[in-house]
C-alpha cells in the first residue's frame, strides 16, 4: 500500500520551506527554516531532517511516500545531487540519498522552477495542459516548460537561462549575471525594483515593487504604465518562446504577478503582436494559481505515483 503523505522541500537562498503534502496537493502543515550565513551542509541537512521529524510527529504519520526536493540550480542526471545554486553549501551533496536514508522512502531532486510548473500542471491553473509554459517573474525570470506532464529540461535545469534572452539594442544595460540587454536587465523583479524606487523612494528595504503593485491596483496611471512596460518586454520574449515551443497555455507567476491582469494582458498582447500567428492564436495566457506554495507542492509531486 502506498503511503499518502509526502514531503516537499523548497530550498531558497533566503529560507527553505518544507511542507507535508497529501495526494491531492494540499499542504497539511509546514515549517520554514531561515538560511544562516556560513552554515555547512551537515547543519543545513540536520535542520531539514528535524523540520520533517516535527511535521511527521505533529501529524502522527509513521510512514512517508517520498521526499521531493526543489533545488535552486542545476540537477544531475541521477536526480540526487544539485549544482550551481544560490545555496553553495549544498552544491555537490547527494541530498536525495541522504534524506532517503534518513526517512526510509524514495527521495528525488527537481529544479525549483520546474517544481513550480509541475505543481501548476498537476494541481493548479495548468491542469491537463499538453504543453505548458510557466513564467515566474521573481527576482529573476524563470522559464519552465512541462510537456505531457514532464519537465522539458535544457542542461538539467528548466529551460536553462531563457530569462536572459537578449532583446535590447538601444542603450542596453547588464543584468546581474553579466549579459548585455537581456530580458532580466529590463523586466526582472530586480530591474523593476530599481525603476520603482524612482517613483516610490519612500519604500525602503526592497518593497518599492510592492508599492508599485498597490498603486497599479488602485489604478494609478504611472504605476500601470510601468507594469505595462514590463509586460511588453516579457511579452516580446514570450513571442520567441511561443515560436520555439508553441505552448497551449502560458502561466504567469512570481512576485510581480500580484499585479494581476494588467501584467498578464500586457504580456499576452505583445506576444500575440510579435509571434507567428500559427504558434500563438490558440495560446491562453493566465495567472498561476498556487503562488508561493507551488514550490513545496511541485517538489512533493515528483515523488507521487
Ligand atoms: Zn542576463
Amino acid at each position: 500500500m502506498t503511503a499518502a503523505h509526502y514531503i516537499g522541500v523548497d530550498i531558497g537562498g533566503g529560507s527553505t520551506k518544507i511542507g507535508l503534502v497529501d495526494a491531492s496537493g494540499a499542504i497539511l502543515a509546514r515549517q520554514r527554516i531561515p538560511a544562516r550565513e556560513g552554515q555547512g551542509a551537515d547543519r543545513i541537512l540536520d535542520a531539514y531532517g528535524t523540520a520533517v521529524d516535527i511535521l511527521l510527529h505533529e501529524a502522527r504519520i509513521a510512514r512517508l511516500g517520498g521526499v521531493g526536493i526543489g533545488f535552486p540550480g542545476h540537477i544531475q542526471a541521477d536526480f540526487t545531487t544539485g549544482m550551481n545554486s544560490n545555496v553553495p553549501a549544498l552544491d555537490g551533496m547527494p541530498l536525495a540519498d541522504i534524506l532517503s536514508d534518513r526517512f526510509g522512502c524514495p527521495a528525488r531532486l527537481v529544479n525549483d522552477a520546474d517544481a513550480g510548473a509541475l505543481a501548476e500542471h498537476r494541481f493548479g491553473a495548468g491542469r491537463g495542459v499538453g504543453r505548458l509554459l510557466m513564467l515566474t517573474v521573481g527576482t529573476g525570470i524563470g522559464v519552465s516548460l512541462v510537456v505531457d506532464g514532464l519537465p522539458f529540461d535544457a542542461g538539467n535545469c528548466c529551460l536553462g537561462d531563457a530569462g536572459h534572452i537578449v532583446l535590447v539594442s538601444e542603450n542596453p544595460v547588464r543584468c546581474r549575471q553579466g549579459c548585455l540587454g537581456c530580458l532580466e536587465s529590463v523586466a526582472s523583479g530586480a530591474a523593476i525594483e530599481l525603476k520603482a524606487r524612482e517613483i516610490y523612494p519612500g519604500a525602503a528595504g526592497g518593497s518599492a515593487t510592492a508599492a508599485l503593485v498597490r498603486a497599479a491596483a488602485a489604478g494609478r496611471p504611472e504605476a500601470l504604465a510601468m507594469i505595462a512596460e514590463a509586460g511588453r518586454w516579457i511579452g516580446m520574449a514570450a513571442a520567441t518562446w511561443c515560436n520555439i515551443f508553441a505552448p497551449h497555455h502560458v502561466l504567469i507567476g512570481g512576485g510581480l504577478s500580484a499585479a494581476g491582469q494588467s501584467l498578464v494582458g500586457a504580456i499576452r498582447d505583445e506576444a500575440r503582436r510579435r509571434a507567428m500567428p500559427y504558434n500563438i492564436t490558440n495560446t491562453e495566457f493566465t495567472l498561476a494559481e498556487l503562488g508561493n506554495d507551488a514550490g513545496i507542492i511541485g517538489a512533493a509531486a515528483v515523488v507521487m505515483p
